[in-house]
């Protein structure tokens, strides 16, 4: 397949500016000065402010310019239809005057140029227009072409060189089948998703995994990046995409992976300064897409984002990418199984222990990892040696992970235990609590996105109304990781201030939207919908200071009550957020079952 260099379009436009500089340079020559008719001219003639006269002339021709050049360095120009008439005034009036014989311009300046840089401009613009209503001639543009790389042959990526990831695969294992048997679905009437978007931190094994998917299912795998569609002539993105699904239909069933999907897909008119005319464009272009081919036509689409809030929710709608699958920073199992994968063709010596390196490198991602494996074979190849040391590993370890910006990815156990109790707090009131979701995961992983840990819970139940005593054990749960850190750590941490804000948060719409103080009463104090950060700059209250004292002041009860009823509720399960706490230190990542196995007889939902 072709492939156009990048910058095309770009090119174009730098040569027609380059034409255009040479065609008014090449004639500026005779432009330089002001224009003065003849009685001025013979005027200046007579004065004595002259400074020096150049007659500039082609022998072939009978016309040349006079150039003046007065003493205050002023030039004055005239065109004469004669030269030789001039030259019978000038020896007259001023014979030091001087005669330039000017080259005729070249035909090329003079004809051919114009006609080229008139041909580019018309060429650009027809093209730019041209793409820009979807028409026929997008296709004789080839910056329109998609960058789309096509892979067959070399994809030999299976499943088993993804290590980890073992509910992801299982998830994308559908996909594989579908692409295998397709009668065998569409015999039964199912509906396979079209689209599927891996959502996760860079570098966690997206773009693996969607080759692997490809690998396993032996398809064609088509892949362009987000980025590579907004480019900077409108409606050339667009064009791309359409040319990236035309050619996928052609080799169906196949698979399309656009990464960096966040590039085009970004919420519509969110733009700085007003949206974004060519991302839209784009995005619009891959929504008809995929609106466009049928259900079950062989196409899959896998996308890969680490933002999927800033996702336009369009894209997220049934029938286009309504499939999602979280892509997790690994645990300690995954750790090890991606150290494996990548030191399978690496002879190592008895004192690295993959299991040791597994432990200590929390947060590390699996491209980190992977790095870490062949920056500690390039250590012992510089060394002459045959294998891979502990030595080489450690020194590797600080190299990949105090890199500038992976600093804060490394974790101490200090940092660990800390998160350990706090993930632990918010749990036990998840579970106790008996408004709450039970947990589903729990996990001290960083996330890559400023978050230390999480606490996932499994929703239940879709309920419609919000109630005072649910409301208040959301508070208690946000504030469960300051309280166990503060029971367990003499000290406390920064780290709960996301949590405080989130229990500040719902304890005043309690009392500003919802009514449910008595001592501020049942008035709606906060009416807009949505909260923005510094929304409160220059945003005029419409109570009194009166009033907003109170509300700060119930705020406040509302907050101090649940401290003080989640406080009690973990003191009591003191022996399970031990429990859970040092499970978390030693598995960084536990699912339902094993939480609450830590209750061990203590009932559950035991009342407050
Ligand atoms: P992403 O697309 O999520 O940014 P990539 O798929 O490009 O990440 O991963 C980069 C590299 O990191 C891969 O080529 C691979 O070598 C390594 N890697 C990442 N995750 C894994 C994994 N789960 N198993 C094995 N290798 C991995
Ligand atoms: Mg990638
Ligand atoms: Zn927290």
């Amino acid at each position: 397949m072709e492939k156009p260099s990048k910058g095309t379009g770009l090119y174009f436009l730098i040569f027609a500016i380059v034409m255009l500089g040479l065609l008014y340079f090449g004639n500026s020559y005779f432009t330089q000065g002001e224009s003065i008719s003849n009685q001025e001219f013979v005027s200046i003639l007579d004065s004595d402010d002259i400074h020096s006269i150049t007659v500039s002339q082609n022998k072939e021709v009978p016309t040349g310019v006079v150039v003046v050049t007065l003493k205050n360095g002023q030039y004055k120009k005239i065109n004469v239809s004669d030269v030789n008439e001039t030259e019978k005034l000038l020896k007259e009036k001023f014979p030091s005057y001087k005669v330039e014989d000017v080259k005729r311009d070249s035909v090329f300046l003079q004809y051919l140029l114009p006609v080229i840089v008139m041909g580019v401009i018309l060429f650009l613009i027809f093209s730019i227009m041209g793409n820009q209503g979807g028409g026929a001639n997008a296709k004789m543009m080839n910056f329109g072409k998609s960058l789309a790389k096509l892979s067959t042959e070399d994809n030999k990526i299976r499943f088993d060189d993804v290590a980890g990831l073992k509910e992801e695969k299982e998830d994308l294992m559908e996909i594989v089948d579908f692409l295998k048997n397709p009668a065998k679905y569409i015999e039964v009437g199912a509906r396979i998703p079209k689209g599927v978007i891996l959502v996760g931190p860079p570098g966690t094994g997206k773009t693996l995994i969607a080759k692997a998917v490809a690998g396993e299912a032996n398809v064609p795998f088509f892949s362009a990046s987000g980025s590579e569609f907004v480019e900077m002539f409108v409606g050339v993105g667009a064009s791309r995409v359409r040319d990236l699904f035309e050619e996928a239909k052609k080799n169906a069933p196949c698979i399309v992976f656009i990464d960096e999907i966040d590039a085009v897909g970004r919420k519509r008119g969110s733009g700085m300064g007003g949206g974004h005319d060519e991302r839209e464009q784009t995005l619009n272009q891959l929504l008809i897409e995929m609106d466009g081919f049928g259900v079950n036509e062989g196409i899959i689409v896998l996308a890969a984002t680490n933002r999927v809030d800033i996702l336009d929710p369009a894209i997220l709608r049934p029938g286009r990418f309504d499939r999602k699958v979280m892509v997790g920073t690994p645990d300690v199992e995954g750790r090890r199984q991606i150290l494996k994968v990548h030191s399978k063709n690496k002879p190592l010596a008895d004192d690295v222990d993959l299991d040791e390196v597994a432990r200590t490198t929390a947060g590390f991602t699996g491209a980190d990892l992977e790095n870490l494996m062949n920056e500690s074979a390039i250590s012992a190849a510089k060394e002459n040696r045959k294998f891979i040391n502990a030595n080489d590993v450690k020194e590797s370890f600080l190299k990949v992970g105090v890199g500038t910006e992976k600093k804060s990815k490394i974790v101490s156990d200090k940092e660990k235990r800390i998160t350990a109790y706090h993930e632990a707090g918010h749990a036990i009131l998840f579970h106790v609590l008996e408004d709450m979701d039970p947990v589903y995961t729990v996990s001290i992983i960083p996330t890559g996105m400023g978050a230390a840990g999480y606490t996932m819970p499994l929703p239940e139940s879709d309920e419609m109304f919000n109630t005072k005593g649910k409301m208040k054990h959301e508070i208690m749960v946000s504030l469960g990781g300051r309280i166990a850190e503060s029971i367990v750590f003499d000290d406390i941490t920064t780290g709960a201030s996301s949590d405080i804000k989130k229990a500040t948060s719902t304890a005043k719409k309690m009392i500003t939207r919802y009514g449910m103080s008595d001592e501020v009463g049942v008035i709606c104090y906060d009416d807009d919908e949505e909260v923005f950060i510094g929304r409160d700059f220059g945003h005029t209250r419409s109570y009194s200071e009166n009033v907003a004292a109170k509300i700060d002041s119930e705020i406040k009860a509302i907050i101090d009550e649940c401290y003080k009823e989640a406080e009690k509720i973990i003191i009591e399960h003191r022996d399970v957020l031990d429990r859970v706490a040092e499970l978390l230190i030693e598995k960084e990542k536990i699912g339902r079952e094993e939480f609450e196995a830590c209750f061990g007889n203590i009932s559950q939902n035991e009342s407050m």
